[in-house]
Protein backbone atom coordinates (compact mmCIF):
# COMPACT_ATOMS: atom_id res chain seq x y z
CA UNK A 1 0.00 0.00 0.00
CA UNK A 2 2.62 2.45 0.98
CA UNK A 3 4.30 1.46 -1.98
CA UNK A 4 1.21 2.58 -4.11
CA UNK A 5 0.70 5.66 -2.66
CA UNK A 6 4.32 7.12 -3.63
CA UNK A 7 3.77 5.70 -6.77
CA UNK A 8 0.89 7.89 -7.11
CA UNK A 9 2.69 10.69 -5.12
CA UNK A 10 5.62 10.82 -7.93
CA UNK A 11 3.14 10.42 -10.79
CA UNK A 12 1.22 13.27 -9.51
CA UNK A 13 4.78 15.57 -9.46
CA UNK A 14 5.30 14.61 -12.96
CA UNK A 15 1.81 15.47 -14.12
CA UNK A 16 2.23 18.97 -12.13
CA UNK A 17 5.43 19.72 -13.52
CA UNK A 18 4.90 18.64 -17.40
CA UNK A 19 1.80 20.59 -17.12
CA UNK A 20 3.41 23.72 -15.82
CA UNK A 21 6.09 23.67 -18.59
CA UNK A 22 3.65 23.25 -21.30
CA UNK A 23 1.72 26.73 -19.65
CA UNK A 24 5.64 28.50 -19.71
CA UNK A 25 5.66 27.00 -23.38
CA UNK A 26 2.41 27.95 -24.36
CA UNK A 27 2.74 31.62 -23.15
CA UNK A 28 6.12 32.34 -25.29
CA UNK A 29 3.99 31.67 -28.33
CA UNK A 30 2.33 34.80 -27.78
CA UNK A 31 5.26 37.10 -26.74
CA UNK A 32 8.74 37.25 -25.77
CA UNK A 33 11.71 36.44 -27.52
CA UNK A 34 12.74 32.28 -26.90
CA UNK A 35 16.37 33.43 -26.10
CA UNK A 36 17.80 36.58 -24.93
CA UNK A 37 21.05 36.85 -24.09
CA UNK A 38 22.81 39.99 -22.24
CA UNK A 39 26.72 40.16 -21.69
CA UNK A 40 28.11 42.78 -19.48
CA UNK A 41 31.31 44.21 -21.49
CA UNK A 42 31.85 47.30 -19.27
CA UNK A 43 31.36 47.14 -15.34
CA UNK A 44 33.06 48.37 -12.19
CA UNK A 45 33.21 44.49 -10.75
CA UNK A 46 35.21 41.77 -13.08
CA UNK A 47 33.22 38.27 -13.64
CA UNK A 48 35.64 36.85 -16.40
CA UNK A 49 39.53 36.64 -15.65
CA UNK A 50 40.09 38.09 -19.23
CA UNK A 51 38.49 41.02 -18.57
CA UNK A 52 39.02 44.52 -17.75
CA UNK A 53 37.41 46.43 -14.75
CA UNK A 54 36.74 50.28 -15.26
CA UNK A 55 33.84 52.90 -13.73
CA UNK A 56 30.82 52.58 -16.08
CA UNK A 57 28.41 50.49 -17.36
CA UNK A 58 27.61 48.83 -20.95
CA UNK A 59 25.98 45.70 -21.81
CA UNK A 60 25.38 43.86 -25.21
CA UNK A 61 22.27 42.83 -25.83
CA UNK A 62 21.66 39.82 -28.12
CA UNK A 63 17.56 39.89 -29.04
CA UNK A 64 15.80 38.10 -31.97
CA UNK A 65 19.21 37.80 -34.20
CA UNK A 66 19.67 41.70 -33.18
CA UNK A 67 22.82 43.28 -31.18
CA UNK A 68 22.18 46.32 -29.53
CA UNK A 69 24.75 48.11 -26.96
CA UNK A 70 22.80 49.52 -23.86
CA UNK A 71 25.97 52.47 -22.98
CA UNK A 72 29.45 52.37 -23.42
CA UNK A 73 31.42 52.69 -20.61
CA UNK A 74 33.64 55.29 -20.19
CA UNK A 75 37.11 53.87 -21.65
CA UNK A 76 37.08 52.77 -25.04
CA UNK A 77 39.72 50.66 -25.09
CA UNK A 78 38.54 48.94 -22.22
CA UNK A 79 35.79 48.66 -23.90
CA UNK A 80 37.08 47.20 -27.01
CA UNK A 81 39.50 44.97 -25.22
CA UNK A 82 36.47 43.41 -23.33
CA UNK A 83 34.51 42.98 -26.49
CA UNK A 84 37.48 40.95 -28.25
CA UNK A 85 38.26 38.68 -25.47
CA UNK A 86 34.43 37.62 -25.05
CA UNK A 87 33.94 37.19 -28.41
CA UNK A 88 31.59 39.65 -29.78
CA UNK A 89 32.32 41.37 -32.79
CA UNK A 90 31.35 45.43 -32.40
CA UNK A 91 30.81 45.80 -35.71
CA UNK A 92 28.03 43.88 -35.62
CA UNK A 93 26.03 46.30 -33.53
CA UNK A 94 23.42 47.93 -35.52
CA UNK A 95 21.50 49.92 -32.17
CA UNK A 96 23.22 51.61 -29.48
CA UNK A 97 20.69 52.85 -26.51
CA UNK A 98 22.22 55.52 -24.15
CA UNK A 99 20.80 55.81 -20.51
CA UNK A 100 21.57 59.13 -19.67
CA UNK A 101 24.22 61.81 -20.43
CA UNK A 102 27.38 60.86 -17.66
CA UNK A 103 30.73 60.18 -19.07
CA UNK A 104 30.57 56.42 -17.41
CA UNK A 105 28.37 55.76 -19.98
CA UNK A 106 29.23 57.41 -22.78
CA UNK A 107 33.05 57.49 -23.19
CA UNK A 108 33.10 54.98 -25.65
CA UNK A 109 30.10 56.55 -28.30
CA UNK A 110 32.15 57.98 -30.81
CA UNK A 111 34.57 55.14 -30.92
CA UNK A 112 31.17 52.50 -31.14
CA UNK A 113 30.16 55.11 -34.00
CA UNK A 114 33.51 54.60 -35.82
CA UNK A 115 33.64 50.99 -35.88
CA UNK A 116 29.96 50.22 -36.31
CA UNK A 117 28.78 49.78 -39.95
CA UNK A 118 25.30 51.34 -39.23
CA UNK A 119 24.06 52.44 -36.42
CA UNK A 120 20.84 53.94 -34.71
CA UNK A 121 21.35 55.72 -31.93
CA UNK A 122 18.67 56.29 -29.12
CA UNK A 123 19.32 59.02 -26.67
CA UNK A 124 17.59 60.62 -24.39
CA UNK A 125 16.14 64.04 -25.43
CA UNK A 126 17.99 65.90 -23.00
CA UNK A 127 20.94 64.98 -25.29
CA UNK A 128 19.81 66.88 -27.77
CA UNK A 129 22.69 69.74 -27.53
CA UNK A 130 25.92 67.61 -26.66
CA UNK A 131 28.62 67.03 -28.68
CA UNK A 132 27.62 63.42 -28.52
CA UNK A 133 24.94 63.95 -29.95
CA UNK A 134 25.99 66.30 -32.75
CA UNK A 135 29.11 64.11 -33.60
CA UNK A 136 26.95 60.93 -33.91
CA UNK A 137 24.50 63.07 -36.24
CA UNK A 138 28.08 64.10 -38.57
CA UNK A 139 28.56 60.29 -38.66
CA UNK A 140 25.43 58.97 -40.77
CA UNK A 141 23.93 57.19 -37.60
CA UNK A 142 20.15 57.08 -37.71
CA UNK A 143 19.77 59.48 -34.38
CA UNK A 144 16.47 58.96 -32.42
CA UNK A 145 15.71 61.17 -29.47
CA UNK A 146 13.40 59.72 -26.83
CA UNK A 147 11.02 61.22 -24.51
CA UNK A 148 7.90 58.97 -24.33
CA UNK A 149 8.42 55.59 -23.85
CA UNK A 150 9.00 53.88 -27.06
CA UNK A 151 9.49 50.39 -28.61
CA UNK A 152 13.39 49.83 -30.07
CA UNK A 153 12.66 46.43 -31.83
CA UNK A 154 11.06 43.17 -31.21
CA UNK A 155 10.32 42.57 -27.90
CA UNK A 156 12.98 45.39 -27.01
CA UNK A 157 11.61 48.84 -25.89
CA UNK A 158 12.60 52.16 -23.65
CA UNK A 159 11.42 53.57 -20.06
CA UNK A 160 11.29 56.82 -21.66
CA UNK A 161 13.21 59.78 -20.23
CA UNK A 162 12.77 59.47 -16.58
CA UNK A 163 13.19 61.85 -13.50
CA UNK A 164 14.26 65.47 -12.20
CA UNK A 165 17.65 66.83 -12.58
CA UNK A 166 19.04 63.52 -14.41
CA UNK A 167 17.16 62.51 -17.10
CA UNK A 168 17.20 58.82 -17.70
CA UNK A 169 16.07 55.95 -19.82
CA UNK A 170 16.16 52.56 -19.03
CA UNK A 171 15.93 48.97 -21.08
CA UNK A 172 12.92 46.74 -21.30
CA UNK A 173 13.24 43.90 -22.77
CA UNK A 174 9.87 41.67 -23.31
CA UNK A 175 11.17 37.84 -22.37
CA UNK A 176 8.78 34.27 -22.14
CA UNK A 177 9.06 34.46 -18.25
CA UNK A 178 8.50 38.16 -17.70
CA UNK A 179 10.41 41.60 -18.53
CA UNK A 180 14.00 42.04 -17.92
CA UNK A 181 14.84 45.82 -16.84
CA UNK A 182 18.40 47.05 -17.47
CA UNK A 183 18.89 50.36 -15.71
CA UNK A 184 21.93 52.62 -16.47
CA UNK A 185 22.67 54.28 -13.39
CA UNK A 186 19.02 54.83 -12.35
CA UNK A 187 19.07 57.88 -11.46
CA UNK A 188 14.94 58.49 -11.36
CA UNK A 189 15.33 55.64 -8.75
CA UNK A 190 15.25 52.25 -9.37
CA UNK A 191 11.62 51.62 -7.85
CA UNK A 192 10.36 53.69 -10.13
CA UNK A 193 11.81 52.61 -13.41
CA UNK A 194 10.60 49.11 -12.28
CA UNK A 195 7.21 50.48 -11.72
CA UNK A 196 7.34 52.31 -15.07
CA UNK A 197 8.44 49.58 -17.04
CA UNK A 198 5.29 47.23 -15.63
CA UNK A 199 2.95 50.12 -16.41
CA UNK A 200 4.56 50.58 -19.76
CA UNK A 201 4.14 46.44 -21.03
CA UNK A 202 1.67 45.53 -18.33
CA UNK A 203 3.56 42.95 -17.06
CA UNK A 204 5.34 41.60 -14.50
CA UNK A 205 9.13 41.78 -13.99
CA UNK A 206 11.66 38.46 -14.34
CA UNK A 207 14.88 40.37 -14.18
CA UNK A 208 16.07 44.06 -12.65
CA UNK A 209 19.97 44.27 -13.71
CA UNK A 210 22.57 47.30 -14.02
CA UNK A 211 23.46 50.28 -11.82
CA UNK A 212 20.73 51.12 -9.05
CA UNK A 213 22.46 53.76 -7.80
CA UNK A 214 22.54 53.22 -4.36
CA UNK A 215 26.16 53.46 -3.94
CA UNK A 216 25.76 56.80 -2.23
CA UNK A 217 22.97 56.15 0.27
CA UNK A 218 23.19 54.97 3.82
CA UNK A 219 22.76 51.04 4.18
CA UNK A 220 19.59 51.76 5.76
CA UNK A 221 17.80 53.21 2.78
CA UNK A 222 19.95 51.08 0.73
CA UNK A 223 18.23 47.95 2.35
CA UNK A 224 14.58 49.63 2.32
CA UNK A 225 15.09 50.09 -1.10
CA UNK A 226 16.28 46.37 -2.30
CA UNK A 227 13.18 45.07 0.14
CA UNK A 228 11.20 47.59 -2.30
CA UNK A 229 12.55 46.01 -5.40
CA UNK A 230 11.79 42.56 -4.36
CA UNK A 231 8.28 43.52 -3.07
CA UNK A 232 7.30 44.85 -6.41
CA UNK A 233 7.29 41.63 -7.53
CA UNK A 234 10.76 41.23 -9.03
CA UNK A 235 12.04 37.08 -9.51
CA UNK A 236 15.57 38.09 -10.40
CA UNK A 237 17.77 40.54 -9.26
CA UNK A 238 21.31 41.53 -10.88
CA UNK A 239 22.36 44.79 -9.45
CA UNK A 240 26.13 46.20 -10.23
CA UNK A 241 27.90 49.66 -11.11
CA UNK A 242 26.89 51.72 -8.78
CA UNK A 243 24.63 49.26 -6.49
CA UNK A 244 26.19 49.61 -3.37
CA UNK A 245 26.04 47.27 -0.62
CA UNK A 246 25.83 44.28 -2.62
CA UNK A 247 25.12 41.81 0.49
CA UNK A 248 21.50 42.88 0.92
CA UNK A 249 20.83 42.10 -2.33
CA UNK A 250 22.22 38.56 -1.88
CA UNK A 251 20.35 38.37 1.29
CA UNK A 252 17.23 39.25 0.22
CA UNK A 253 16.90 37.42 -2.96
CA UNK A 254 18.80 34.10 -2.18
CA UNK A 255 19.43 32.16 -5.26
CA UNK A 256 17.52 34.39 -7.30
CA UNK A 257 20.73 36.98 -7.03
CA UNK A 258 22.61 37.37 -10.32
CA UNK A 259 26.38 38.04 -9.59
CA UNK A 260 27.43 40.36 -12.12
CA UNK A 261 30.74 41.95 -13.35
CA UNK A 262 32.43 42.28 -17.12
CA UNK A 263 32.04 38.87 -18.94
CA UNK A 264 28.75 37.85 -17.65
CA UNK A 265 26.62 36.51 -19.56
CA UNK A 266 22.94 36.20 -18.40
CA UNK A 267 20.62 33.91 -20.92
CA UNK A 268 17.11 33.61 -20.90
CA UNK A 269 16.76 30.72 -22.85
CA UNK A 270 13.30 28.98 -24.44
CA UNK A 271 14.21 25.58 -23.94
ZN1 LIG B 1 25.04 58.73 -13.87
ZN1 LIG C 1 26.93 55.47 -13.82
Amino acid sequence: MKILKTALYVLLIFIFSHTAFLQISAASQKSGDENIRITLLYDNYKHAPNTQVGFGFACLVEINSKMILFDTGSEPDILINNAKALNKDLKRVTIVVISHNHFDHTGSLLKVLDIADTLTVYLPQSFKDTYDARKAIETGSQVVFVKASTQISENCYSTGELGGDIKEQSLILDSKYGLVVIAGCAHPGITNIIKTAKEILEKEVYLVMGGFHLVEHPLGFQQEIVSEVKSLGVKKCGPSHCSGNLESFKQTFGSNYIKMGTGQVVEIKGH
